[in-house]
């Protein structure tokens, strides 16, 4: 669906066929990245109904992306209703339960023509899918990160915050590096001391320190929902302290769990964390029992097979 030129309102959406789309090579999206992204799941439950998670929450991200990028926000109620059409319209594509998801992409962009650089006259909110298999392929094992000083992924008071294209293209580059040094993925550090611990690649970063959950508090991070979720679930369920605070990396050398939280990455445990060639393990490398409960926690009220109390997920069918 398109907002037209001059228009502040957005155009009725449709459903069409995937395929390839034409762009004005003036797009603002093209030239100066005036674009941002969401990424969701849909997931069958033991008895074939089809579930998302907090969707309106994503809608809203969205909403705040967008402003924050110039671009008119997509209502996040009408993100709701056709997040569910495009699902529904694809229900064959979506694996059997606990065999994989089906990934939703909601994107929004500047498709209209500009040259200098300033907001386009026009948009682009498009809603695509793809069915994906389970994320732990080989078993919920622990990973291996490292934390680099060589690169930062946000700047203090820059766009970090926010589900832009633009935050993503600079770290390709940094996580192919680790890759090749055989690690997982990397953790930056705020950029402005280079002391503090923002996100793991596209994950959001948390630890057991004293018996407490601690995060590192908002600022330039994503706000992730399952970070939020993870935070309102160690609380009640299992009675956590939970603080969102500055954690300096040395902190989390003594941590007794560190896992990492996301849609794609669920909880994934932290075994060890490498910093300037030296391997800090976690656990002997074996699943923590808080990172194992918060993923059963989540991962049932996901599915469906655990009451949800918070109204999270809603149901497509
Ligand atoms: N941090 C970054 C940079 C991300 O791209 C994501 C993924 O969306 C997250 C954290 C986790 O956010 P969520 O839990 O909403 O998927």
């Amino acid at each position: 669906m398109t907002t037209k030129e001059g228009d502040k309102p957005w155009e009725e959406g449709k459903l069409v066929p995937f395929g390839p789309i034409q762009i004005n090579p003036c797009a603002g999206v093209l030239n100066y990245g005036q674009g941002v992204f969401e990424g969701m799941k849909a997931q069958r439950t033991k008895k074939n109904e089809i579930l998302l998670f907090r969707p309106l929450d994503n809608g809203k991200r969205m909403e705040e992306s967008s402003s924050r990028m110039t671009m008119p926000p997509y209502d996040a109620q009408k993100y709701v209703f056709w997040i569910k059409k495009v699902v529904a319209a694809n229900e064959e594509y979506i694996p059997p339960y606990g065999k994989g998801s089906l990934y939703i992409r909601p994107i929004l962009f500047g498709s209209g023509p500009v040259l200098g650089v300033a907001p386009a006259p026009s948009y682009t909110f498009i809603i695509f899918v793809v069915p994906v298999g389970p994320y732990f392929k080989e078993g919920f094992k622990p990973i291996k990160l490292e934390i680099t000083k060589q690169y930062h992924r946000a700047a203090t008071k820059g766009t970090g915050n926010v589900k832009t294209v633009c935050n993503y293209a600079g770290t390709i580059k940094p996580a192919i590096e680790t890759h090749e040094r055989g690690f997982d993925q990397l953790i930056y550090l705020d950029a402005m001391h280079e002391k503090y611990i923002e996100e793991v690649g596209t994950a959001n970063f948390f630890c057991v320190l004293n018996e407490e959950l601690v995060t590192p508090k908002l600022g330039s991070i994503l706000p992730g929902i399952t970070r939020a979720s993870i935070m309102t679930l160690a609380k009640d369920k299992l009675e956590m302290n939970v603080i969102e605070r500055d954690i300096a990396y040395e902190e989390v050398f003594n941590a007794s769990e560190v896992f990492c939280t996301g849609t794609a990455a669920v909880v994934t445990p932290i075994g060890s964390i490498n910093f300037e060639g030296k391997e800090h393990v976690f656990n002997n490398f074996k699943v923590g029992k808080v990172t194992q409960d918060l993923y059963d926690l989540l991962t049932g009220i996901q599915l469906g097979d655990k009451p949800d109390p918070y109204n999270w997920v809603v149901k497509v069918k």
